[in-house]
């Protein structure tokens, strides 16, 4: 069964591709849910933890209010304006946004943009995946490190965490992937992972004890080791140049256009993300082009 879909991939890329195409907007529209309520479920458990903790002073007042439980899967989606359940057709990826031009059907209450643009920038980068890696084994792990990558951006811009739920175990995956010479050999896989923790956390502890202050945060280091993992120590150095390059850009344009304060922090792990995922793909034509200007 699944070597007749992968030969009429093989033997058809347009249907590959539009097949990739429709997996990534229908995981998009998944991501967008992941992207809003996991935060708020790890808040929950903040909350929950907390509570236990302080269970003797706060045994009135505190517990009644239980919050409201929240999973990937229930409660439904509704409008936030007027509660109205999101039926099937109002949920396809893409479309229905632009059917209902951006509006609820029920009360007009504008839909972000951001829904769709997620949606199209999931469905994108996984037909690019499929595009460059072909009907390989390393194409299918590559397009889920991508979902999980554009989740932790998002989650990183909203909420500055960059949640363990997802981090770790793509570090384990990493090391699984190294074990069956999927990217890189198991020696580069594990070496890659400890040198990408530990790398960043010098550097942070390094940072705090000469300025005081937090330039980075744990999930940072988790998600460096991520990439070391799956791509051997080998992309780590051209990974945090390039993640600081277009990390000081940001952060400078922000500065100058729209009077961002200095002070507060910019999360650093979109940009590691981003990074990432462009030396996944196209590292060895950036090293080989770097060493030939330097050359
Ligand atoms: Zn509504």
């Amino acid at each position: 069964m699944l070597s007749d879909v992968t030969s009429l991939f093989e033997q058809v890329p347009v249907a590959y591709f539009s097949f990739s195409l429709i997996l990534g907007l229908i995981i998009g529209s998944f991501l967008n849910v992941v992207i809003f309520r996991l935060p708020k479920m790890i808040e929950a458990e903040w909350d929950c933890e907390c509570r236990e903790f302080l269970a003797d002073d706060l045994k009135d007042s505190a517990k009644n209010k239980e919050p409201q439980k929240v999973t990937l899967s229930k409660p439904a989606s509704t409008c936030p304006k007027c509660g109205h359940k999101i039926k099937i057709w109002e949920n396809i990826p893409v479309i229905s946004w632009l059917l209902l031009r951006g509006k609820c059907s029920s009360c007009s209450n504008p839909i972000s943009a951001r829904y769709p643009i997620i949606e199209t920038i999931t469905g994108i980068s996984t037909v690019v995946i499929a595009m460059h890696f072909g009907v390989t084994w390393q194409a299918a792990v590559m397009m889920v490190l991508s979902w999980c990558l554009i989740a932790l951006t998002m989650i990183d811009f909203d909420k500055m965490i960059l949640p363990d739920q997802i981090t770790l175990p793509l570090v384990w995956i990493g090391l699984i992937l190294g074990l069956n010479d999927v990217f890189v050999s198991l020696d580069q896989a594990v070496i890659g992972a400890i040198a990408g923790y530990m790398s960043l956390w010098s550097i942070y502890w390094l940072f705090k004890l000469v300025t005081g202050k937090e330039g980075m945060g744990y999930g940072d280091f988790k998600l460096f080791a991520v990439f070391g993992a799956w791509f051997g120590w080998q992309v780590l150095p051209m990974l945090i140049l390039m993640a600081s390059l277009v990390g000081a850009i940001v952060g400078i344009s922000l500065m100058v256009f729209k009077s961002h304060e200095g002070s507060k922090p910019i999360p650093f792990g979109p940009y590691l993300a981003v990074a990432g995922w462009i030396t996944a793909l196209w590292g060895e034509g950036i090293w080989a082009w770097y060493m030939g200007i330097m050359v």
